[in-house]
């Protein structure tokens, strides 16, 4: 079997969807249920139609899009991603994905290849959490993740609810039918830009992803007392901000020493209050990020994060609280997925190496219902989430394949 890959075509479609943005090119700003993504949605399924796939939407707009194999009796096989891109976002962001596997069908078919299982092609709704504040929504809502009660729990920067926005995009129905039953699917890849340095340092074409990590975030508020920054002498103080740094620094410690450098900690938001130069700190909140590739693990540093707070509270005489944003399990790929890429690899002849997934994917949901495992191909510079963000497309026309040759090997009804 030789798979073909229009390499022209792919440059084409890639360099066309990124010209639906609502920033100025190259920059891609493309958010969930704008006109923008609605045009890009357009486009995508006359892609398919021309392709000759059957397209079918479900109530909060993901799209499935399927290659009917001669046996549709069986649960079929899956590949997909996602085209909305956060503001000032690149064009290779989830669109590897969704048109890599577009012309991996396209591929498979034009060598005649008839699978067994049928194949489908699934452009995720939201996986970029810009709008309503959490990601992967599509995805959430299909492995039953996120719930019906998401419909009016879940309001975007608008305000708007998100059955009102899916609603006014044209996408209506319950929302509880989005939910897929375990088993629906046979098996799900997932082709993406790597997202980070490694594949490009080692000079390797294909990351086969063993696991995706599992993120937690939390915001910790810490209240102490205010006062002028003279007239409160230090053995009076309270200073939320100075516990607000004792509190920073643990997190750091305790995420390295977890046993594992996969336990990565960060805090990105350190809000102050009042936040004048001659007044104490009287309310420090901080936002904080911790992923790791243990479930357990990452649950045990959440705990010793928690019993730091307590410890700094008492000694400073503050109030601390920690407030759990979400925490979403890690993710581990299935052997029989795996082998099938790494076969792909070599069939290709195309070096490979495993890799560990660190930022959030829609197959991250997608395992709670289907094997899963994913294909990574690199980009310059580890760079993404930029106008910047850049994929060659030698990479891409390699991941592709793989792509193909892994969709046709799990499509057998064995
Ligand atoms: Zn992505």
């Amino acid at each position: 079997m030789k798979i073909e890959v229009d390499a022209d075509r792919v440059a084409r479609e890639i360099d066309a969807l990124a010209a639906i943005t609502d920033a100025e090119p190259p920059a891609v700003t493309r958010v969930v249920f704008t006109e923008q993504d609605l045009r890009a949605r357009a486009w995508l399924k006359e892609r398919c139609a021309e392709a000759g796939l059957a397209i079918r939407e479900d109530a909060v707009g993901n799209t499935f899009i399927r290659w009917e194999g001669s046996r549709p009796d069986l649960a079929a096989v899956a590949t997909g991603s996602h085209i909305d891109a956060i503001p000032n976002a690149g064009k290779f962001d989830g669109v590897v994905g969704v048109l890599g596997g577009l012309e991996a069908i396209r591929a498979l078919r034009r060598i005649g290849f008839e699978p067994e299982r049928s194949i489908e092609l699934i452009q995720f709704t939201a996986e970029e959490p810009t709008r309503f504040g959490v990601g992967c929504i599509g995805s959430r809502l299909l492995a039953g993740v996120l719930g019906p009660e998401a419909d009016e729990a879940l309001r975007g920067s608008d305000e708007q609810t998100l059955r009102a926005a899916r609603t006014s995009a044209g996408f209506a129905g319950d929302l509880a039918s989005v939910r897929l039953p375990q088993g629906y699917y046979s098996a799900f890849v997932e082709l993406h830009i790597e997202q980070g340095p490694i594949l490009e340092r080692e000079g390797i074409a294909i990351g086969v992803v063993t696991n995706i990590v599992g993120p937690a975030s939390f915001f910790i508020t810490l209240e102490g007392r205010g006062g002028h920054a003279g007239g409160v002498l230090m053995p009076e103080r309270h200073d939320a901000l100075c516990a607000a740094a004792e509190m920073i620094v643990r997190i750091e410690e305790l995420a390295k020493v977890s046993g594992s450098v996969d336990t990565v900690a960060t805090v990105g938001i350190c809000e102050v209050h009042p936040g004048a130069i001659n007044s104490i700190p009287s309310r420090v909140k901080l936002g904080g990020d911790l992923r790791d590739t243990d479930g357990k693990r990452r649950d045990r540093v959440l705990a010793e994060i928690k019993a730091a707070a307590e410890r700094i509270a008492q000694q400073r005489q503050i109030q601390i609280t920690t407030q759990m944003l979400n925490a979403d399990d890690p993710a581990a790929s299935l052997p029989q997925v795996l082998e099938a890429i790494e076969r792909g690899c070599e069939e290709e002849e195309l070096r490979s190496r495993r890799i560990v997934a660190r930022a959030y994917h829609d197959s991250s949901f997608m395992a709670q219902i289907a094997p899963m495992a994913m294909i990574f191909i690199p980009c310059r510079g580890g760079v993404s989430h930029r106008p910047d963000e850049y994929a060659s497309l030698e990479h891409i026309v390699g991941g592709v394949k793989v792509l193909a040759r892994t969709l046709a090997e799990l499509s057998h009804a064995h």
